[in-house]
């Protein structure tokens, strides 16, 4: 799950790692009135107006401003918000601003002394430690630094069951180039920073800019946090943090019906009991000359109603010319998968494409008659080689 970046800077100041003074507005009225709150807290007089999407590259697509005065925060707070922003991570669509987040400005005044750098917390699935990868290069398109000049990126292994080690941290601190009171300042980031990825379970932590401003503090001016779903029962404040606006609507659906859901281009809609199943199930369309339009895991317990959530989910995709139900019945038997099928398709009522339904294991061949007798425009398979045939047929 991915945050916004105000929300990952809240979190990023629990863990201690240090952040510009600023605050999150809905309205362009609401962005005036947090820049004057700001003045009378850091007496800062320019603030940064930052648009605030699940997509990186912000900068870039016109989506962070530099404001000068309030009446610059108010006109380019007027801009972004409503604006469709297109960044090189959001696609050709953009997305739909709805807040901005404005922040004292920390890059004015002595530009001589400050300096950008880049980096990121994530796994090392290779080597199963943590790594801090980090460079002298941030504030610009880090994967460009990586593909011309890899030797300017470093990395910090570390070994999740030790923790980072005080000369680990001093290490980077040291390879970035600091000194005096920035070094300090900055083997204190790294160990905040890392502690603030352990804690909150997550999958990465990647801060460009991290920012040394002229009086030596050092500084997350950017965040970008992805936490890992699965760990989110241990962290209700951060699960509450979710912004489904940002989400695929048709997979928010999908998730809230308890299906694992993603969507996909092909034409062949797809319903699986079991993740791996489905994969083979996937691999079977496209060897019956389809495509997979999506990836879908109803998981242990195939009824009625996660079968018609199911079916609604697909057929919302224009691109869907048949649907395969691949169903191996062990604990749920088959009959009453094949019931659960009948029921669904008779609450949607008028279905245009064709349906198979396969269903194997316990039962499967009462589920497969219930399936022929129904009346309705689905046909039973029992082999996969035979269901992959009918998908052929429905195809053609
Ligand atoms: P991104 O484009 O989505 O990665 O958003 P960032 O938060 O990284 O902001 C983009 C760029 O805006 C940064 O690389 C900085 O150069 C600039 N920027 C961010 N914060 C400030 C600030 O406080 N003052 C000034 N002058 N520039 C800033
Ligand atoms: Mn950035």
């Amino acid at each position: 799950m991915n945050i916004h970046e105000y929300q990952a800077k809240s979190i990023l100041k629990e863990y201690g790692v240090k952040v510009p003074a600023g605050y999150v507005a809905d309205t362009p009225e609401e962005a005036v009135e947090v820049a004057k709150k700001l003045n009378k807290e850091t007496g800062t007089k320019f603030w940064v107006v930052k648009a605030q999407i699940h997509a990186g590259g912000r900068g870039k697509g016109g989506g962070v401003k530099v404001a000068k005065s309030i009446e610059d925060v108010k006109s380019l707070s007027n801009d972004i918000i409503g604006m469709q922003l297109i960044t090189p991570q959001t696609g050709a669509e953009g997305k739909k601003v709805l807040k901005v987040m404005v922040q004292e400005d920390v890059y004015y005044p002595g530009e001589s002394e400050i300096k950008e750098y880049y980096m990121s917390v994530l796994l090392n699935r290779a080597t199963g430690k943590n790594m801090i990868m980090y460079s002298t290069e941030g504030g610009m398109d880090i994967e460009e630094v990586a593909e011309k000049t890899p030797e300017l990126i470093f990395q910090e292994e570390i070994d999740p069951s030790v923790g980072i080690q005080g000369f680990q941290a001093r290490r980077v601190a040291f390879n970035l180039g600091t000194s005096g009171k920035a070094f300090k300042e900055m083997v204190k980031f790294v160990v905040s920073l890392y502690n603030a990825y352990v804690g909150t379970d997550s999958e990465m932590f990647e801060i460009n800019p991290v920012f040394k401003t002229s009086d030596d503090q050092v500084m997350a001016v950017d965040a970008k946090v992805s936490l890992d779903e699965s760990a989110l029962y241990r962290h209700k404040d951060i699960a509450a943090m979710r912004d489904v606006t940002e989400e695929d609507p048709t997979e928010v659906e999908a998730s809230a019906a308890g299906l694992n859901y993603v969507k996909l281009d092909g034409n062949v809609g797809c319903m699986v009991n079991g993740a791996g199943l489905a994969m083979a199930t996937m691999d079977m369309i496209k060897l019956s000359g389809g495509d997979p339009a999506n990836f879908l895991d109803v998981g242990g317990g195939a009824n009625a109603t996660t079968v018609e959530a199911g079916f609604r989910i697909i057929l919302k995709d224009p691109n869907v010319k048949a649907i395969l139900i691949n169903v191996f019945g062990g604990i749920v038997r088959c009959d009453r998968v094949a019931n659960g099928v009948v029921e669904a398709y008779k609450n949607i009522g008028d279905i245009k494409i064709p349906i198979i339904v396969r269903l194997q294991g316990t039962n499967a061949e009462e589920g497969a008659k219930i399936i022929d007798e129904s009346g309705l425009k689905v046909t039973s398979a029992i082999t996969l080689k035979e269901a992959a045939e009918k998908v052929k047929i429905a195809l053609a």
